[in-house]
């Protein structure tokens, strides 16, 4: 049966239980956000979702199908032709709008997205800003999308459209729910698509309320929907749809594959955001004490659950055991705790999660790396009912090594050294991903000439993440197709048609 969407107020009362967590209290229960409306799911069931901090239930939300793939690519697709029939300009107060709305909520939508993915209080309410400037930034683009004039023929005036696609599918990770829902919705509706939207099925709270929040900054119903539910039944539902014209896609290589391959089927284009194994090149000249600050911030922010973690600590040998020492004691002071606890890093996303990072140290062990500080599990009073892993580092590692060339998505960093500037390209680029990479050295000539040589889509020099939401981002290699965040990302949200004027007519 379907509801009016909440107000701001109502949505408050439904949280409450969540934001105040506690054994008796009540679960809070989400349906699809579609059409403007929330919708239960058309199979009944709802399935819970739980703070990986605590293992409690943050929420039940609904079990997507077909069905309801369906019915929210057809909302859609009736939001696509009164959002493509707005001004550019009114399309962009709206947006502003909801980047508003997005600040005036930050403090409940951060405790929220705390609760569904254990990450930090502070780290959250970066992500809800972060989310506001997508929507601020994308505002401000929708009326400058321009085509060009060709210069072809003096008889034929031959110029450029940019067209939004239709309905666009949204395909997001747990790492960084809100961020990265933003990250794909915004430059979608400026360009004048609506949207479909599949977040993970453990963390699908706070899209769904961002949903809520663009229709109360005005957005016309059924421009923005969100299904949740299991990535194999959802999410191939919405790629196999043949109303959805554009896929964005961000999560794992073998999803990536899978989701590209059908998309193939019916020739529908997909960005896709992929993983990581990103080298941080340490020469002898660089300032040591930055680069092991920023170091253990490239692999343990977030848990070390970002696709551009730093993972790769490729060292100087000359230097590489001052430089071991001094990361191994700047991990000695991370704080870990519960998200809400607000220390500098929370639990990792779920107990398989937990275990595949586990996992990868076991083999890293017994391929003969040494672990230089964690390697565990943490389990000290309250943090053994969370999925929590102690930050770790190995040294004695070289690149062929499963450590060093696969995805751990957990706090966990190699040290490898390196003779020569030719060997660290060398061994930089000898991984099937290429997502970012950086390069610590105070030789600026040097910088410029390895920042060229790598194959990477974003090269860092003395520093370290990814910088705001106007940088396009992106990967090489099996790291990904295409471009999110900056202007670039609109090309790809867009069509281009060529109209081609015979001028020669005019006036007979
Ligand atoms: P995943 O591939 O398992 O899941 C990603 C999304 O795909 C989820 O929403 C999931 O439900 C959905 N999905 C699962 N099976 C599907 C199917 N058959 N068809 C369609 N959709 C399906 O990824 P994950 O392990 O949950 O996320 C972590 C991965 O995401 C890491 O590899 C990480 O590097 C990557 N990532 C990349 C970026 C980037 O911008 N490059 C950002 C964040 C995360």
């Amino acid at each position: 049966m379907a509801q009016q969407a909440s107000t701001k107020a109502e949505r408050l009362t439904n949280l409450r239980p969540t934001v105040h967590l506690s054994t008796h209290a009540g679960e809070a229960k989400y349906g699809h956000f579609i059409g403007g409306e929330w919708v239960a799911p058309a199979s009944g069931d709802y399935y819970p979702v739980v703070d990986p901090s605590t293992g409690t239930i943050v929420g039940n939300f609904a079990r997507g199908n077909a069905e309801d793939i369906d019915k929210a690519v057809q909302s859609a697709q009736k939001g696509f032709r009164a959002w493509s029939a707005l001004e550019a300009r009114d399309r962009s107060r709206i947006l502003y709008e909801t980047a508003r709305l997005i600040r005036e909520n930050s403090d409940w939508l951060a405790h929220l997205e705390t609760l569904d993915t254990g990450k930090p209080l502070k780290v959250s309410v970066a992500d809800v800003e972060t989310c506001a400037r997508y929507f601020e930034y994308f505002a401000g683009s929708a009326d400058k999308i321009f085509g060009e004039v060709i210069p072809a023929s003096n008889d034929q005036l031959v110029y450029t459209l940019r067209e939004p696609y239709g309905v666009t599918g949204h395909i997001i990770p747990w790492n960084g729910p809100i961020t990265q829902a933003g990250r794909g919705i915004a430059p979608a509706l400026a360009a004048g698509n609506s949207a479909v939207v599949k977040p993970d099925d453990k963390t699908c709270a706070t899209t769904l309320e961002l949903a809520a929040l663009c229709m109360e900054a005005g957005l016309p119903a059924g421009v923005l929907n969100v299904v949740t539910g299991d990535g194999a039944v959802t999410g191939q539902a919405l790629v196999d749809h043949a109303l959805v014209r554009k896929i964005a896609f961000t999560g794992s290589v073998a999803t990536g594959k899978l989701v590209i391959q059908r998309a193939a089927e019916r020739i529908c284009p997909v960005t896709s955001e992929l993983g990581g194994k990103s080298p941080f090149i340490v020469f002898s000249d660089a300032d040591l004490d930055e680069a092991a600050r920023l170091a253990v911030k490239a692999f343990v922010y977030n848990s070390g659950q970002i696709c551009s973690a730093g993972t790769r600590l490729l060292v100087e040998a000359s230097v590489a055991d001052a430089f071991t020492g001094k990361v191994a004691a700047a991990l000695e002071q991370v704080t870990v705790g519960a998200g809400v606890d607000d220390a500098d890093i929370g639990p990792v996303i779920s107990e398989s999660q937990m275990s595949r990072v586990l996992d990868y140290i076991d083999i890293g062990v017994r391929e003969g790396a040494k672990v230089v500080c964690g390697g565990a599990r943490i389990q000290a009073g309250q943090l053994g009912s969370g999925f929590f892993v102690a930050p770790t580092l190995f040294s004695n590692v070289n690149n062929t090594m499963r450590i060093a060339r696969e995805e751990i998505f957990g706090p966990v960093g190699c040290i490898i050294p390196f003779t020569s500037q030719k060997e660290a390209v060398r061994i930089a680029n000898d991984s099937d991903f290429g997502l970012a990479a950086a390069v610590w050295t105070r030789d600026i000539g040097r910088a410029h000439d390895v920042a060229r040589q790598l194959e990477a889509g974003q090269v860092y020099v003395n520093d370290f993440m990814p910088v705001g939401v106007e940088a396009p981002f992106g990967g090489y290699k099996m790291s990904g197709i295409g471009r999110e965040k900056g202007i670039e990302s609109l090309m790809h949200y867009t069509q281009l048609k060529t109209v081609t004027v015979n001028m020669k007519h005019q006036g007979q």
